[in-house]
C-alpha cells in the first residue's frame, strides 16, 4: 500500500472518532439483561464442589452472545473430538462494531511490512490493544476455565471507571484452551463432587497428548495448536497473551513472571522487557490489594527458551507473554507453611499465611492478574501497539542486513582465540565452556569483529528448500505447513532460478529472513545453543524448563541451504497451508509392477492401504536402481494385480510418492512386508508418548489396539498380538514419584481395566514369553531400559552399580542431554534402518544406550554414536560417554525380537524420518516370522 493511501484512510478514520464525543463512548451501555453463567451452567463458577463443563459453558456463551453488545463469540475451529472451539471477543460496543479494522490495525503493526514510522505511530494512535486470555489448556488445571466465565460476565455487565475504560481500549479475546478437556474433567469431577478428585481422569484431557498440548506450538499437529495459531498468528494478532496454569508453589498462591534464565538469544530484546514490566504490573496489583503469595523468578522453574508453548511461540513472533500458575481446587485445600516462602525477597515481597483455601479465591486472584495486564494494555495502548511495530521493523532489518545471533559457542570460540593469542598465559580464570555466572576478565576487542562478528557465522538471509534434493518431499511439505500455521511468510518459485551461484529447480521454496517473525525462522531452522547452565562451578546442572535442543528442519531432515549475502528475488507467497505434497505419479508402462522408494514416510501409508487389501508387497534387502535414480535398500516392491494397480493409481497422487512401472521383478533378495497386529500399551491416566504414537499411527493409517498393564500380566499375548510397543513413560519413573491411582471399586466398571502399573515381577515374564513365542517388542526411549531384564545381553552404559550392586543412573553431573538432537550412524542396510539416512539427526533424553552388541543376531547395532560431540542442536554435558555405544539395537529372543529404540524416535510427533525405526520395526518383526515359520 502506497503511503499516501495509509494517511488519507487514517485521517478520514481519525476524524470519525473526533467526531464522537468521549462522554458517548464511555457511556454505560443499554441495561438489556446479561444472564448470569449460574443461571446456564447449573452452579456457580468458583463455588466449592462445582465446575462447570465445556457445553453449558458454550450454552452460556451463545446466550449472552445474543443478550450483550459488548461480545462476539468466534468459532476459531473444530477440536481433535469434533467441538466447535470459542473465542469470546470482549470489548466496548463501539469497538465491537469496528472490529475488522482494529484487527487489519494490530496486524499491519505486527507484521510491520511496508510501514513508516510515521504511519505506524498513527496507526497505534487510532488502534486498540488486543489482548488475548486463554484458560484450560490443561485441563486438570481447573481454576482458569471456571475464572473466564467469571471474568467475561462482569465485563459485559459492569459499569465501574475501570471495566468501562478497559473495554474502550482493549480488544479482549477469552480463548478455551482445551474444550474437550473441560468437558472430560468437569463431567469426571461432577460424578461425586466430594470423592471424586479432578487430577484421577483414566485418561488424557486432550485425545491424543495430554499436557503435551503445550508443547506442539511450533509444530502445530493438533486441531487445536492449529485453532490457536491461525487466530494468533494469522488472525487477530494480539500484542499481549496470557495463557493461564496451575499449580502454584507449595507455600505460595502464584507463580507470575518475570522469568528465570536462560531466555532464547533469537528473542527480540524488546519481548522480554516488556514481558517482565507486565509481570511486575501484576504483582504490584496484587500486592497492593493485600493478597500474598505471588511469586517470581527463582520461585519456579519456568523460563523462554524453549518454543513449543502456547505462550513460548508467541515471543519467537514478538508477542508479550505471560505464564501464570496459581494453586485452586473446587474441593477446598491448605495453603501448607513453608518457611523459604515466609521471609520475603525480591521475588516474593509478601508471603501468604498457611490455612484453608477456597476455590473462588484462586478466582480472585485470577481476577486482578486479568484486570492487571488487560489495565497495563489500556494506560500504555499507544505504547504496546506502537512496540509490536517496532519489534516487527528491527527483525525486518536485521534480515535485510548482516546480523549475528551471538551464543556461548561462539564466546567459547572467542575464548579459545584469546587464549591461542596470549600464549601461555590464559585470558580467562577458569578457561573451558562458558558457563553462566561465572566471572570473566575482559579479552582483546577485536575478537567481537573477528570472532563474534565473524562473516562466515552471519545469520542468514533467507533459506532455500530445493525442490529436487528432498529426501522425503511430503515431509518437508509438512515442514513447511508448520512455518504457515504460525504466520511464517513462505514463497514458492513457479519456475526455475539461479541464486548465489546454484540452479533451482521450478517449485523450489524461499523462507526470508526480512520478515518480522524472523525470530521463529531462525529456530526453526538453526540450531538451539542452549548455555552450560550449573548450579555452581562442578555442580550439577540446573534442569530446564523443558527440551533444549529441537530444530524442527533438522528433526524433519529438511534439506535446505543458508543464504548469507542476500535474498533471491521475491517469488508469490505459498498462500494458505498446503492441503498435500506435490502430486506423485506412475513412471514407465512396465506390466510386472511398482517399485517405491523407502525414503518417504508415506510409502509406509501405500503398504498399509495393500497389505488392507491382502495386495503382496515386499522389500528390496540390497540398493537398486528405478529410472536411473538409486533406491537405497528397503524399496518396496510390489507385484502387478487388479487390486495393486487401483490402490497405486489411487494413492501416489495424494501421497506424493513416485511408482516405477517396471517390466521385470528386480533381482536380488526380498522379503514380504506382513501386516502385524499392534498392542500399543498405555496406563491409566494415558501415556503421552502412547498417545502421540496413536496419532502417528493414525496419520500413517496403522490399525492397532491399546494393551494395558492387567491385560499384559494375564500372558498369552501371541494369540491377540502380533507387536507390543512400549514407549518411552509407560514404565514410570525409576525412584521418582509415580502418579496415584484410584480405587477401582470408585471408577466406572469401563476403566477399571486400565489400572495397575508394569511390574519387572509379573509384566516382564509374560513380555518376554510373547517375544520368544514369535512376538516382536519394541521399547522406545526410557522403555529400552527393559531390554537387559527381559533378557537381551546388553548394559546400558549410562548406569552404574552403587555399593550395595544396585543399578542407579550416572550422576547428572557426568552426563546430562536433557532433550537435544545428536547425530549418529545407521545400517542402512538392516531392515530396521531401511529408508533412514546413513547419518541421521536422532532426538535423545538421556535415555538408555548399549553397550555389548556385536554382529550377532542375539544383539546387533543398528544405530551407534560416532564421536566424542554428537550434539547438534540443544544441550548435551558429559556427551563423549555416548561415542562407539548404540542407541538402536536389533536382538532376536526365541523365535522372536526385541527391538530397542534408545532415542525418542516418535518424539512429540516430529522427526519424521525416525519414524521408519518404529514403522519398519512393526513389519520386520513380522516378516522374519514368516520366513521362520
Ligand atoms: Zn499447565
Amino acid at each position: 500500500m502506497h503511503a499516501c493511501t495509509v494517511r488519507a484512510l487514517l485521517a478520514t478514520t481519525m476524524l470519525g472518532f473526533a467526531a464522537a464525543p468521549l462522554a458517548a463512548q464511555l457511556a454505560p451501555p443499554t441495561q438489556a439483561r446479561v444472564t448470569a453463567p449460574k443461571d446456564v451452567v447449573g452452579g456457580t463458577p468458583g463455588a466449592d464442589y462445582f465446575l462447570a463443563n465445556y457445553t453449558k459453558s458454550e450454552a452460556w456463551l451463545k446466550k449472552v452472545a445474543g443478550e450483550s453488545d459488548r461480545i462476539k463469540l468466534v468459532n476459531i475451529g473444530k477440536t481433535a473430538e469434533g467441538r466447535d472451539q470459542w473465542m469470546a471477543v470482549v470489548s466496548s460496543p463501539d469497538n465491537i462494531r469496528n472490529l475488522d479494522r482494529y484487527r487489519g490495525i494490530a496486524q499491519k503493526l505486527a507484521l510491520a511490512k511496508g510501514l513508516t514510522d510515521d504511519q505506524a505511530r498513527a496507526l497505534a494512535a487510532e488502534g486498540k490493544a488486543v489482548v488475548w486470555i486463554d484458560a484450560g489448556l490443561h485441563a486438570t488445571e481447573v481454576t482458569n476455565a471456571q475464572s473466564h466465565l467469571q471474568v467475561v460476565h462482569e465485563m459485559l455487565t459492569a459499569n465501574d471507571p475501570e471495566t468501562l475504560r478497559l473495554l474502550n481500549d482493549v480488544v479482549m479475546l477469552f480463548v478455551w484452551a482445551n474444550p474437550d478437556g473441560l468437558e472430560l474433567v468437569a463431567n469426571w469431577y461432577m460424578r461425586d463432587p466430594k470423592k471424586v478428585t479432578t487430577e484421577s481422569i483414566p485418561v488424557l484431557y486432550q485425545k491424543y497428548i495430554g499436557h503435551d498440548d503445550n508443547r506442539d506450538s511450533f509444530a502445530s499437529t493438533q486441531a487445536e495448536t492449529t485453532n490457536l495459531n491461525r487466530a494468533g498468528y494469522r488472525e487477530w494478532f494480539p500484542q499481549i497473551l496470557y495463557n493461564q496454569h496451575q499449580t502454584g508453589p507449595e507455600g505460595a498462591v502464584v507463580y507470575i513472571p518475570p522469568f528465570r534464565d536462560p531466555y532464547n538469544f533469537n528473542n527480540e530484546p524488546l519481548v522480554i522487557n516488556q514481558t517482565d514490566v507486565v509481570g511486575q504490573m501484576m504483582h504490584a496489583r496484587l500486592v497492593a490489594k493485600g493478597m500474598g503469595g505471588s511469586v517470581m523468578r527463582s520461585g519456579a522453574p519456568y523460563s523462554t527458551w524453549f518454543n513449543g508453548g502456547v505462550r513460548t511461540v508467541g515471543y519467537f513472533h514478538n508477542q508479550i507473554g505471560i505464564l501464570t500458575e496459581i494453586i485452586g481446587n473446587p474441593t477446598p485445600m491448605q495453603v501448607p507453611l513453608v518457611l523459604k516462602n515466609q521471609l520475603p525477597r525480591e521475588d516474593e515481597v509478601l508471603p501468604i499465611k498457611p490455612g484453608e483455601w477456597h476455590f473462588q479465591q484462586s478466582l480472585d486472584y485470577l481476577r486482578e492478574m486479568d484486570r492487571a495486564i488487560l489495565d497495563y494494555a489500556s494506560r500504555y495502548r499507544e505504547t504496546v501497539l506502537y512496540n509490536r511495530y517496532i519489534m516487527g521493523r528491527n527483525q525486518i532489518a536485521k534480515g535485510s542486513e548482516d546480523s549475528w545471533v551471538i551464543t556461548p559457542k561462539r564466546l567459547d570460540a572467542a575464548k579459545e582465540q584469546a587464549k591461542a593469542s596470549a600464549g601461555a598465559q590464559a585470558a580467562t580464570d577458569e578457561g573451558g565452556p562458558t558457563v553462566v555466572g561465572r566471572e570473566d576478565r575482559p579479552v582483546p576487542a577485536e575478537l567481537y569483529k573477528t570472532v563474534l562478528n565473524d562473516p562466515a557465522m552471519r545469520a542468514p538471509r533467507a533459506y532455500i528448500i530445493p525442490a529436487d534434493a528432498q529426501a522425503d518431499m511430503p515431509t518437508t511439505i509438512k515442514f513447511l505447513n508448520a512455518l504457515i500455521k504460525t504466520g511464517v511468510e513462505v514463497e514458492r518459485a513457479p519456475a526455475a532460478f539461479s541464486f548465489g551461484g546454484k540452479q533451482y529447480a521450478a517449485g523450489s521454496f524461499v523462507v526470508r529472513a526480512d520478515q518480522a517473525f524472523r525470530p521463529h525462522v531462525l529456530d526453526m531452522f538453526e540450531p538451539q545453543d542452549h548455555p552450560q547452565d550449573f548450579a555452581y562451578p562442578g555442580g550439577p546442572p540446573i534442569r530446564p524448563y523443558d527440551i533444549t535442543g529441537y530444530t524442527l528442519a533438522l528433526q524433519m531432515n529438511v534439506a535446505f541451504d543458508r543464504q548469507l549475502d542476500g535474498a533471491p528475488e521475491h517469488f508469490p507467497l505459498v498462500a494458505d497451508v498446503m492441503d498435500a505434497p506435490p502430486a506423485g505419479k506412475v513412471i514407465g508402462t512396465g506390466k510386472a509392477g511398482w517399485l517405491v522408494s523407502h525414503a518417504a514416510n508415506n510409502s509406509f501409508t501405500l503398504s498399509n492401504r495393500l497389505l488392507k487389501a491382502k495386495a503382496p508387497v515386499f522389500w528390496l534387502k540390497q540398493a537398486t536402481t528405478a529410472d536411473g535414480k538409486p533406491l537405497a535398500p528397503g524399496a518396496l516392491w510390489i507385484p502387478a494385480s487388479a487390486k495393486a494397480a487401483r490402490i497405486v493409481a489411487d494413492s501416489v497422487g495424494p501421497l506424493g510418492l513416485d511408482a516405477y512401472a517396471l517390466d521385470a521383478r528386480p533381482s536380488g533378495d526380498t522379503m514380504a512386508v506382513k501386516s502385524a497386529r499392534i498392542g500399543l500399551v498405555d496406563v491409566y491416566g494415558g501415556s503421552m508418548a502412547s498417545g502421540w504414537t496413536r496419532w502417528i499411527f493414525e496419520q500413517f493409517e496403522y490399525p492397532y489396539t491399546r494393551v494395558y498393564p492387567q491385560e499384559l500380566d494375564r500372558g498369552g499375548l501371541n494369540r491377540k498380538y502380533d507387536v507390543l510397543i512400549f514407549q518411552s513413560d509407560v514404565l514410570g519413573r525409576e525412584g521418582g514419584r509415580d502418579r496415584g491411582q484410584p480405587e477401582a471399586a470408585s471408577l466406572p466398571v469401563a476403566n477399571r481395566s486400565m489400572l495397575g502399573r508394569i511390574t519387572r515381577e509379573k509384566t516382564f515374564p509374560q513380555v518376554a514369553s510373547f517375544a520368544k513365542a514369535g512376538g516382536t517388542v519394541i521399547a522406545i526411549g526410557n522403555a529400552a531400559a527393559m531390554g537387559p531384564a527381559l533378557g537381551v545381553p546388553v548394559t546400558n552404559v549410562l548406569t552404574t552399580k552403587n555399593a550395595e550392586g544396585k543399578e542407579q543412573a550416572i550422576p547428572s553431573s557426568k552426563f546430562y542431554v536433557p532433550g537435544s538432537i545428536v547425530t549418529a550412524k545407521v545400517d542402512p542396510a538392516d531392515p530396521l534402518a531401511f529408508g533412514v539416512p546413513e547419518t541421521v539427526n536422532l532426538f535423545y533424553y538421556n535415555s538408555p544406550v548399549f553397550s555389548g552388541t556385536g554382529d550377532t543376531a542375539a544383539a546387533r547395532k543398528v544405530s551407534w554414536f560416532y564421536n566424542d560431540d554428537p550434539l547438534v542442536s540443544g544441550w548435551a554435558w558429559g556427551q563423549k560417554l555416548l561415542n562407539g555405544n548404540a542407541g538402536i539395537v536389533d536382538a532376536s529372543l526365541g523365535r522372536g525380537k526385541v527391538l530397542l529404540l534408545g532415542p525418542e524416535v516418535t518424539q512429540r510427533g516430529q522427526p519424521y524420518p525416525t519414524f521408519k525405526l518404529l514403522f519398519n520395526g512393526i513389519h520386520y518383526g513380522a516378516a522374519t516370522r514368516s520366513n521362520a515359520d
